[in-house]
């Protein structure tokens, strides 16, 4: 199965996409943690994508696309199919997907619109904390590790991601407000959207996809 998990920053797309990626079997593709692993190189292209991602701007497309090119039409890719988060961000990124799984002959099943109001946004994304080592996600609000900046996983640090503060979440909202639109209307012209209340926790948010999925698969 190809799906697509969109919605604003804060709406739980990583944390949803951590879970099922293993329930469904498919591979979880984030755009946003591969381009913080290439802000890790000293590399000029690593510091050009510091620069735009701790501010809250987009990455240019030559820059996003060719990472999921690459990545989408790997062997077991093509095979187990896919979870998305944080791409498509434009109605162009959206075409461009579209066409490189065309060429492959594959198109996206589903695109999940994960719906979520501004405090909850907020709280999600000021309390937010990463694991260093494995990824795993956490939040002083609503799911503190068990014991502080360490995480519950793998022992690793856990840190606050530096375009998390409420200045550049401003950015990366109206940014998003921007571009969203045009994708939820493109994806619903296809008949591909389903929208859920991702103000919901994590466990129940899952159990409606999950249900949703369900129904949507009987039907086909
Ligand atoms: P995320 O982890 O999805 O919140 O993404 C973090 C940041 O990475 C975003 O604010 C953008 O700067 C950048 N980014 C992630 N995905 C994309 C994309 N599809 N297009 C452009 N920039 C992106």
């Amino acid at each position: 199965m190809r799906m697509i998990l969109l919605g604003p920053p804060g709406a739980g797309k990583g944390t949803l996409a951590g879970s099922l990626k293993t329930k469904l079997g498919v591979f979880h593709i984030s755009t946003g943690d591969i381009l913080r692993e290439e802000m890790k190189k000293q590399t000029k292209m690593g510091q050009r994508i510091r620069a735009l991602v701790e501010n809250g701007q987009l990455v240019p497309d030559s820059i996003v696309t060719s990472i999921i090119k690459q990545r989408i039409t790997r062997v077991e890719v093509r095979k187990r199919g896919f979870l998305l988060d944080g791409f498509p961000r434009t109605e162009k990124q959206a075409r461009y997907l579209d066409k490189i799984l065309n060429k492959i002959n594959q198109s996206v099943d589903y695109a999940f619109y994960l719906k979520a109001s501004l405090p909850v946004i907020i709280r999600r994304l000021t309390g937010r904390l990463v694991c260093r080592q494995c990824g795993a996600l956490f939040n002083i609000f609503e799911k503190p590790p068990v014991k502080e900046g360490v995480c519950d996983e793998c022992g690793g640090e856990l840190y606050q991601r530096a375009d998390d503060n409420e200045e550049t979440i401003k950015t990366r909202m109206d940014v998003y407000l921007e571009n969203t639109k045009p994708i939820i209307e493109y994806y619903q012209s296809q008949g591909k959207l389903i929208s859920l209340n991702a103000d919901q926790d994590s466990e129940e948010l899952q159990h409606e996809l999950m249900t949703v999925l369900h129904d949507a698969n009987k039907h086909n």
